[in-house]
């Protein structure tokens, strides 16, 4: 029997592994599985290069708990260690390496979240174990069984041990402050977090708790739709299904793999935000992908597998990582791939899930520079009547029609299809298509596209008189005289409704006597203020609403010859009222007193 001191320095390396390690303690279970596959691949790798020529049988880790002797087992089939092997691995190497990072951490505020997700390995299992033993017995004939011991403190002993099998036991006694890691449910929750996917099959009480071929690791040309939506629900088990998905596979000049879903998305992003699950080499890390993806595709659903990302440092240092920025910049090409694959392939069914993916595109319009420069190819506008449009095929349709006489091409948008729907009417009749812009970031986009697009104003309908949308040279004469406006103007101010500034306009005779229009700069401050940013204080200022009167309907002419002020200010109230109702504008007491009124004309 051999006995000695771990070769540290520090007097006792445990506690500080201990603190350390407070939040995650619960990664032992992964080192420890993770490292009972490595050795059964391994011996796999030998069988197949021809280095070891005895049976395989069957490669398995079985995890045990003996609540009696109050301990976790983790036995493997695989190459197993000699004692010198023993000596090498887990005396001198790993925990050499473990105390250099903790001594280098133990003072950073950080160190918590870096430590997490450094594999510590072996040594993690003394986070939850007053002593630790391994029973193990190398592939190589001939070989005897060693064991080893340890109590948490430097000193260890190594002797010879019995084990009949080829394989390695690792014998946890689990430490009284860690109890929970003796009940059967909190083991198989682990295991179903770390370990789900892991190429050897693991068992826990008899049963195989991983798929050791998940879709990510095989051909695509080997998978059908069903696979990729059975996948899909073994990821989230009571998730709507997914609109689409990406298969990801690079192996140069790094290594990914992984399939990223499209969920159907949800009003609210942060429910579904953060769901991407990042693996390496099929071992369960991380959910939270912030800082490893760009924002607006931490929306996506899927897995990730890459060796090449680096685990064992901070959040801060992974968004620096050049690695980390590649993967990055691939993904978000694969994802605009795709997207341009899916309308090009099948224009109709792209439209029929369109609603769906629109907060996603815009969203990585608005965040990400390089998806925004591959976006025009297919991100869609609808109009009021249904009918979906590239940008390309926006500006051509609309330019004969919507470029006003400074050569501006006018975008006409509406927000609410019911409330604006007088104004969306004017306009069609004037032969202009609308757009129907009413998400939640598209005031947001209107900004950003005019921006990019020349010579393009973006106006809402009710922006405006419909004629004064697009301002072409072709003014629409007044029957009123200057001296009858001005006349008009005068008596619209002090008997009409407070509130609104009022103005003349020659209009059509069939359009109403009085319209009220929101001026589209005044409007889009507003609007943005509601999202927050920079001009959240304009969330509370009151609306800025044109009264616009019709100086050639003929309430118009009437208002101008009624002698009796009472009876002028009773036709202006009830023609803006009229207004105010076809933008839903007109609630509560008001509307009370425009319904009675109008009533009472009745008899
Ligand atoms: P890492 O796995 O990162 O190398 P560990 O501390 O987990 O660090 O393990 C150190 C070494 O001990 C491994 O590289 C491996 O050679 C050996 N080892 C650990 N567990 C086993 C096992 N179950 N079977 C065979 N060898 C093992």
């Amino acid at each position: 029997m051999q006995t000695g001191k771990i070769n540290v320095h520090t007097e006792n390396i445990f506690p500080i592994i201990k603190k350390f390690l407070y939040s995650d303690h619960e990664i032992f279970l992964r080192e420890l599985v993770s490292n009972a596959v490595d050795a059964s691949q391994k011996l796999k790798t030998l069988g197949s290069t021809g280095e070891f020529a005895g049976e395989l049988g069957e490669l398995r880790v079985d995890v045990r708990i003996d609540a009696e002797k109050k301990t976790l087992t983790i036995s493997d089939r695989g190459i197993g260690m000699t004692a010198e092997e023993i000596d090498k691995y887990i005396n001198q190497i790993a925990f050499s390496g473990a105390e250099e990072f903790v001594e280098k951490y133990k003072d950073r505020p950080e160190a918590n979240a870096i430590i997490g997700h450094f594999g510590l390995g072996f040594y993690s299992s003394f986070m939850v174990a007053s002593k630790v033993e391994i029973l193990s017995r190398s592939y190589k004939t001939d070989a005897v069984a060693a064991r080893w011991e340890c109590d948490g403190s430097p000193e260890f002993t190594l002797e010879e041990g019995v084990r009949e099998e080829r394989g390695t036991d690792i014998v946890l006694h689990i430490h009284e402050d860690s109890a929970e890691f003796l009940e059967p449910s909190r083991i198989s929750n682990l295991l179903n977090k770390y370990c789900k996917f892991l190429p050897v099959a693991v068992y826990f009480e008899d049963k195989q708790i991983n798929n050791t071929q998940p879709a990510w690791t095989r051909k695509p040309a080997d998978l059908q739709a069903e696979d990729y939506e059975k996948f899909y629900e073994e990821l989230y088990p009571f998730a709507e299904k997914p609109l689409f998905h990406i298969h990801l596979n690079v192996d140069y000049p790094f290594n990914l793999t992984g399939i990223l879903y499209f969920p159907k998305m949800q009003r609210n992003f942060e429910v579904q935000k953060n769901k991407i699950q990042l693996y390496c080499n099929q071992v369960f890390v991380t959910d939270s992908v912030e800082g490893i993806v760009p924002e607006f595709l931490t929306l996506l659903h899927g897995v990730i597998d890459s060796p090449d990302i680096p685990l064992n440092v901070s959040r801060s240092y992974l968004q620096s990582d050049a690695n980390v920025k590649k993967i990055s910049s691939h993904i978000t090409k694969k994802v605009a791939d795709k997207l341009e694959e899916l309308f090009k392939n099948n224009r109709e069914d792209y439209q029929s899930k369109w609603n769906d993916v629109k907060l996603f595109i815009q969203y990585g319009m608005l965040s990400d520079e390089k998806f925004a420069e591959k976006a025009p190819k297919f991100n869609l506008f609808q109009d009021v009547k249904g009918v979906y449009h590239t940008a390309e095929e926006i500006q051509e349709k609309l330019r004969p029609l919507q470029t006003d006489k400074d050569g501006n091409l006018i975008v006409l948008y509406a927000s609410n299809k019911e409330d604006q729907h007088g104004f969306i009417e004017a306009a069609s009749e004037r032969g202009y298509e609308v757009l129907l812009m009413d998400s939640a970031l598209d005031a947001h986009m209107l900004n950003m596209l005019e921006s990019k697009w020349e010579k393009t104003r973006f106006v809402r309908v009710d922006a405006d008189t419909p004629d004064k949308l697009i301002v072409k040279d072709e003014p629409v004469v007044s029957k009123l005289s200057e001296e009858e406006q001005d006349k008009l103007r005068k008596i619209v101010e002090e008997q009409g409704k407070s509130g609104f500034s009022v103005q003349l306009e020659p209009m059509s005779e069939t359009d109403l006597p009085v319209l009220i229009t929101r001026p589209e700069f005044m409007r889009r401050m507003k609007d943005m203020s509601a999202l927050g940013g920079p001009n959240a204080f304009m969330r509370d200022m009151p609306e800025s609403l044109n009264l616009v009167v019709n100086t050639n309907h003929p309430l118009a002419g009437r208002i101008l010859t009624e002698g009796n002020p009472e009876e002028q200010a009773r036709l202006i109230q009830q023609a803006t009222d009229l207004a105010l109702l076809s933008q839903n504008l007109l609630k509560g007491e008001e509307l009370t007193r425009f319904i009675r009124r109008s009533a009472g004309q009745l008899i």
